[in-house]
């Protein structure tokens, strides 16, 4: 656990390396100001450390920081990519990495000590995997996945859509008219409330705004893509491996409930002139009634 000079109240879970390099600084500092002759005569500052992202032109504007032992952290990202980068690293098990993401989350910002910090990781970072491109959400998918959750006359308090990977879920689900941002569509890994894994929400007007200390995983990135460009094909393929509606969680026994991943309630409950569910949920049931004629 470590400290800072600027925020006592600030307490670090650091690993064993980055713990060992700290304490060498420090023995290293405490021996040569006791080797200093007098008092009164400044140490050398330590050499700045330059860092630039890779993906910028070189023009790029720099900024500043200082770590609390005094180190000059040169960072060309913005906060934004800084986090970014953060974020692969405390997914890859950096935990001090995911530590300063929750504090920016409570607290807004970081200290200076910690911002200093935050670049430097986030430097080594994109210094190790510079052409590395990262799968996104299309903003179309944003849109689409919003319309399909606005479901038409109100007809359900609270819809919500949900998909599994192995061990793994998805929720998507309407915020309701008491949350913090209504009739946006909030993403979390479907836990209960309280206790379950914010990845972001889909706003108003279609755009993402991703939390901070939880990344979209791929697959879900891959659904969410997949659902909107063919939202029957994506429900089918995922309720093959849970058996479950898409949309209310009960087991499916219906043949045509069953091909279509999704009870006819809530086919009806989430058709729209666009996507009609409904119809399609009736034109299966049609088609296996006349298949098992023949
Ligand atoms: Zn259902």
């Amino acid at each position: 656990m470590v400290t800072t000079a600027e925020n006592p109240a600030f307490k670090i879970n650091i690993d064993e390396q980055e713990l060992s390099e700290l304490c060498k600084g420090i023995a290293l500092a405490c021996v040569r100001s006791a080797a200093a002759p007098a008092p009164a005569a400044a140490a050398a500052p330590a050499p700045p450390i330059y860092f630039t992202d890779p993906d910028e032109t070189p023009a790029k504007k720099t900024r500043t920081f200082k770590t609390s032992q005094g180190e000059h952290v040169i960072s060309s990202l913005s906060d934004d990519k800084c986090i970014a980068a953060l974020q692969r690293k405390g997914s890859g098990g950096h935990a001090f990495s995911k530590t300063l993401l929750e504090k920016k989350d409570r607290f807004g910002s970081w200290t200076q000590a910690q911002a200093a910090w935050a670049h430097k990781l986030a430097n080594e970072q994109v210094a190790q995997a510079p052409t590395q491109k990262e799968k996104e959400l299309e903003r179309a998918s944003l849109i689409a996945l919003l319309a399909l959750l606005k479901v038409p006359g109100g007809k359900l308090k609270q819809p919500s859509i949900v998909f599994e990977n192995g061990d793994s879920m998805l929720r998507l689900q309407l915020a309701g008219a008491r949350s913090k941002k209504p009739g946006s569509v909030n993403v979390t890994d479907g836990g209960e409330y309280g206790k379950n894994t914010w990845y972001g929400r889909i706003d108003q007007a279609g755009g993402w705004e991703a939390a901070r200390t939880s990344k979209l995983p791929v697959w879900a990135i891959d659904i969410m893509n997949g659902l909107a460009k063919d939202p029957a094909g994506t429900i089918r393929d995922n309720s093959k491996l849970t058996g479950r509606c898409c949309f209310c969680r009960r087991k499916l026994d219906q043949p045509a409930a069953v091909s279509m991943g999704m009870g006819l309630q809530c086919a009806q409950n989430f058709s729209t002139p666009a996507l009609d569910l409904e119809r399609s949920w009736k034109d299966e049931e049609k088609r296996l009634r006349e298949q098992n004629k023949n």
